[in-house]
């Protein structure tokens, strides 16, 4: 891409960008600290945040706008205070992230800098985050289910789904099961591919959260099967659940409420199947 087409920030916007949300990364629940000083250079900093574009710099980039002028474009209201794995995140080609809720993020990291500034600490909300690993968690959880419905596998069916589940008597709708979820030890839903098991667990998922009953906390085996890590780690290291340590997860996860949703047994191998199972015991 031509850089001379590029509406970037100028070095004095950038650090009133950085200013703003007090040099801290503005992705809901991350608030990394950006800034400090090198262990070798008695004057020097280190900076490992970076000003994102809303909407991009140049034709072609995520949320570009071409309704807006070069002024608008590269200004401190376009811009955003990101940690580098969130900006990188929301600046990659295929951002799923839309101006609305990048504009909603930086109004939150803002007013928490203010609070910041002036209480000696975050908004309540922020505040109250912080110290309840339970709702941190609550958060992440619905961030990511907000990334996976912006991805491809996210089913497309909005139809409250029926299904027949071992054990119960009649079949039931997907609404009725969220809330056994919680109480069943386990509840796994066994169907040739196509069936709708997938939209089944979104749904499941969707329900639980909007009913506050509890934490749904997805697994997707396709993806987990690249990766050689156990399930704890491969969800911990994504960007939404930047914040929450594993003695985090597992303090919450020790009182009812927190669900691994598992989805894609069917297209792991026969190892990868062997591997999921020893995790599951
Ligand atoms: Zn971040």
């Amino acid at each position: 891409m031509a850089t001379r087409n590029r509406d970037d920030f100028t070095q004095k916007t950038v650090l009133e960008i950085a200013k703003r949300a007090g040099w801290l990364c503005s992705f809901p629940n991350c608030r990394r600290a950006t800034v400090g000083a090198t262990a070798d250079d008695n004057n020097k900093a280190i900076n490992v945040g970076t000003a994102s574009h809303i909407c991009a710099a140049a034709r072609g980039g995520p949320r570009y706008d071409k309704k807006m002028s070069s002024a608008e474009r590269s200004a401190t209201t376009n811009g955003i205070w990101m940690c580098r794995d969130h900006g990188t995140a929301i600046d990659s080609t295929d951002s799923k992230f839309t101006v609305n809720e990048l504009r909603m993020w930086k109004r939150e990291a803002e007013d928490d800098a203010r609070w910041r500034v002036l209480y000696g600490e975050g908004t309540p909300q922020g505040a109250a985050t912080k110290t309840d690993a339970g709702e941190r968690l609550r958060v992440a959880a619905v961030a990511d289910l907000e990334v996976f419905r912006r991805t491809a596998k996210w089913p497309s069916t909005s139809v409250p789904l029926t299904l027949e589940v071992q054990g119960f008597e009649e079949s039931v709708t997907t609404r009725a099961l969220a809330s056994a979820v919680t109480s069943l030890e386990d509840l796994i839903l066994v169907a040739p591919p196509g069936m709708g098991k997938t939209s089944t667990l979104f749904q499941l998922a969707e329900s639980m959260l909007a009913d506050g009953r509890g934490t749904p906390v997805f697994v997707s085996l396709g993806d987990w099967a690249m990766e050689d890590l156990d399930f704890l780690s491969s969800i911990l290291r994504r960007p939404t659940f930047h914040g929450i340590s594993e003695a985090d997860f597992r303090q919450v996860a020790r009182q009812p409420g927190v669900a691994l949703f598992l989805d894609g047994w069917n297209e792991l191998d026969s190892n990868a199947r062997k591997r999921a199972r020893v995790q599951l015991v």
